[in-house]
């Protein structure tokens, strides 16, 4: 099979794994969004993606989605930082990602927030939260998201939209059930405490492993790579 032929039939299978877990748990497919993430492709293959209908694209690392951006810059790509965001990218990266799910300091938020007053932008931004408390994974900690919420009045110049996380372990469902619940309960939780301009409706959770159970548990959005790829990367990576 062609490139494009395999990438159609990975992306329709994920649609529909999407909807059908939607149907299980009774929520709407409209509700949860498929971040495509690139980073394990050639721009050659994202580019067919994007012309397949593809549009949010997501990127890990921070150099990439800027060359990225520059080099796809005449489509029509929603671009998603979904990895670690170090302070002194701040800058190059707001005019290239709509979207960062990775945020997991306050000293960071300060920055995006003061970098995108001074260009003029208004980035979304999720809050990542270390749910599983695993030592190799970021975000902040569950137990100070209280504060965290309580402090989002001094950030006007971005839209905080809601929370991310990723499962503890790798391949250990039960506990990325856990986790991904944990998520959406400490949601629930925060929600009434925002300040009225925010809203946390977004929970970004589930990767190619276990994205059917994070949309069980109530994920908006789904940060698919290797799923999307399988059968490119081998034979062309
Ligand atoms: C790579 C990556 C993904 C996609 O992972 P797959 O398991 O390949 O689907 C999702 N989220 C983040 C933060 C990533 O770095």
């Amino acid at each position: 099979m062609d490139i494009t032929s395999l990438l159609r039939k990975n992306l329709e299978s994920i649609q529909e794994k999407i909807r059908a877990a939607a149907e299980r748990a009774g929520r709407s497919p409209h509700e949860i969004r498929l971040i495509a993430v690139t980073k394990y492709v050639d721009v050659p293959v994202v580019r067919q993606l994007v012309e397949l209908g593809q549009r949010a694209l997501g990127e890990s690392r921070p150099q990439q989605l800027w060359q990225r951006h520059a080099l796809l810059g005449e489509l029509p790509i929603e671009w998603h930082l979904v990895g670690p965001l170090q302070r002194n990218k701040v800058r190059k990266t707001l005019p290239c990602a709509t979207w960062i799910h990775s945020v997991d300091s306050l000293a960071l938020l300060a920055d995006i927030n003061r970098i995108a007053g001074e260009l003029g932008l208004r980035p979304n931004l999720l809050l990542e939260v270390n749910v599983s408390r695993h030592p190799s994974k970021h975000g902040f900690p569950p137990q100070m998201m209280e504060e965290v919420i309580s402090q989002l009045e001094n950030f006007p110049d971005v839209a905080i939209c809601g929370l991310m996380a990723m499962a503890g372990v790798e391949g250990d469902l039960e506990g990325a059930r856990r986790d991904f619940r944990a998520l959406r309960q400490l949601r629930d939780q925060l929600a009434p405490l925002a300040p009225p301009r925010v809203s946390l409706r977004e929970l970004s959770m589930g990767m190619s492993g276990d994205f059917e159970i994070a949309i069980e548990e109530g994920a908006t959005m789904v940060r698919i790579g290797s799923a999307l790829f399988e059968g490119i990367l081998k034979e062309h990576s």
